[in-house]
């Protein structure tokens, strides 16, 4: 339905004019989210952010870009919180965070502004082909596409600072090419991930070294959790949380990380 016959439609329901339901449905056609008006050609574009599909021809479009803080006990605790007491939580990313890391090769991966403090965080990345509101536990897999392994890298100085003095540590987070990710695996390709040994190397040497068996929420339990606070769609990714031993990287670092399943990603700080 166009803008024209949309703004028509509309306002005959508001004159108490009759309109057919499915006259009104048209307007989903309209896949853009904007304001109402008539202009739709743009003065410059905005890139979409994308990731591959292992083994398709496909791209997965990113929407947004969940995280999932302090979901390890272990980390919990070195991050100075007690995950008996506080659980797990929620953050974001910008979409346009991710940086594509091709598996057999090693990224360039710059080392960000403002930071003395440079942070890897290993993590498991379910991504959504579906959403929707207060999503059941048992429910919640049905709308996993796939899975990736991801970093989510942290200035740990800036975001420290903030929390210390109780404001948004975005800054610490969601900043460029904070989210380098592999490729998404699609579920039947592999199993959902509930277990399975997840590793973080820096120039060889094993940092951080979990199971996923440890994570307090499950990814059934980190979509369910979610989706009573946002409604989740399709495109959207969730970082699910790092294990311990965190740590810094300089420039010249190579990270490799590992996850049972998924192809290592490598990424050289520049
Ligand atoms: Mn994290």
């Amino acid at each position: 339905m166009s803008n024209i016959s949309r703004r028509t439609a509309l306002k005959a329901l508001g004159t108490g004019g009759a309109i057919s339901a499915a006259a009104l449905s048209g307007c989903a056609t309209v896949s853009a989210n904007h304001a109402p008006g008539n202009a739709t050609a743009m003065p410059f574009n905005v890139a979409a952010t994308t990731i591959p599909i292992h083994g398709s021809a496909e791209v997965f479009p990113v929407r947004r870009i969940y995280c999932i803080g302090r979901n390890y006990a272990a980390h919990a605790r070195e991050m100075g919180s007690d995950p008996t007491r506080e659980p797990p939580f929620f953050f974001q990313k910008p979409t346009d965070a991710i940086q594509y890391v091709a598996p057999g090769q090693t990224v360039n991966h710059p080392y960000p502004p403002l930071t003395k403090n440079y942070h890897y965080e290993i993590e498991l990345v379910a991504a959504l082909k579906s959403g929707g509101r207060n999503i059941s536990i048992d429910d919640a897999l049905k709308h996993v596409y796939g899975y990736a392994l991801g970093l989510d890298m942290t200035r740990r100085d800036l975001q420290r600072a903030m929390g210390d003095e109780k404001k948004p540590w975005e800054i610490g987070k969601s900043f460029d090419q904070s989210a380098p990710i592999g490729p998404i695996h699609r579920v039947g390709t592999v199993e959902h991930f509930s277990q399975g040994r997840i590793q973080l190397l820096v120039n060889g040497v094993v940092k951080q070294n979990a199971d996923l068996n440890q994570m307090i929420w499950s990814v059934a339990e980190q979509i369910s959790r979610l989706s009573a606070a946002f409604e989740l769609m399709a495109g959207d990714i969730i970082y699910s949380g790092t294990p311990e031993n965190v740590g810094p990287v300089v420039r010249g670092d190579v990270m490799v990380g590992k996850l049972a399943g998924l192809p290592d990603i490598s990424v050289k700080v520049v």
